[in-house]
């Protein structure tokens, strides 16, 4: 089974993506962590999307789509694949479609978590991030019990570089000007589902669990996830 969770930068896809995984045995693949590890590490391919990153700006297809078609074709144990940030326009839909068909694969539903734009930029101009594991938390909404600590692993929190509020405003403007085309090429071609993703994240979760079912003819439901509650990632 394969996935992709489409959604504004702060729309939960992270944390629904890290639910859905564990619940589905599906590889988990964020092209904005595979970015941030390579850019952390300086390889040539994080050397390259640095600056495009820090501007706030998409990183040149080409190379996103490379490193993601990549981990395609290894996925150990797991059962199929979700992708979460990529593909972000159509040329990377069409790359992606391209390799699922050589691999004789293809995508089984688009998960599309909608949000108000006032909405996801709170979301993301107080979002601090944990360093083990991306768990994700808010100064206002959702705040840890030590100022700075993630409680569920106890690693430092940190604010994005890309989580300021002029560089949030250019993301968001790409997305609902580029990547929210995408709704169009994967509604026309049957695979979109449709979530409100403005609500907490068990509901929310519940609300896709329940469309996945009825897409996919799973008899008996969706397993539930492990953590359901647990926030990860975005
Ligand atoms: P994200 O963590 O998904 O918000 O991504 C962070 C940043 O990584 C984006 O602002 C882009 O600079 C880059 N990025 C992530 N995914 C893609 C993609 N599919 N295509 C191009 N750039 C991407």
């Amino acid at each position: 089974m394969n996935i992709i969770l489409l959604g504004a930068q702060g729309s939960g896809k992270g944390t629904q993506a890290d639910m859905l995984s564990q619940a589905l045995r599906l590889k988990p693949c964020a092209s904005g962590e595979l970015l941030r590890e390579a850019i952390a590490k300086g390889t040539p391919l994080g050397q390259i999307a640095k600056p495009y990153y820090d501007r706030g700006d998409l990183v040149p297809d080409d190379l996103v789509a490379g490193m993601i078609l990549e981990s395609l074709s290894n996925l150990g144990d797991a059962k199929g694949i979700i992708l979460d940030g990529f593909p972000r326009n159509s040329v990377q839909a069409e790359l992606l479609d391209r390799r699922f068909a050589e691999m004789g694969q293809r995508i089984d539903a688009v998960i599309y978590l909608e949000v108000p734009r006032d909405m996801l930029f709170d979301r993301l101009a107080g979002r601090y991030v944990c360093q083990a594991h991306g768990h994700v938390w808010n100064i206002k909404t959702h705040q840890p019990r030590i100022p700075g600590i993630c409680d569920y692993d106890g690693s430092a929190l940190f604010h994005r570089s890309d989580d300021t509020p002029e560089k949030i405003a250019h993301r968001l403007d790409i997305f609902f000007h580029e990547t929210i085309q995408l709704v169009d090429y994967y509604g026309a071609r049957g695979k979109l589902i449709r979530v409100d993703g403005a609500g907490d994240i068990g509901e929310v979760n519940r609300a896709i669990r329940a469309q996945l079912a009825l897409k996919l003819n799973l008899s008996g439901g969706m397993p539930l996830s492990a953590q359901e509650e647990s926030p990860a990632g975005d």
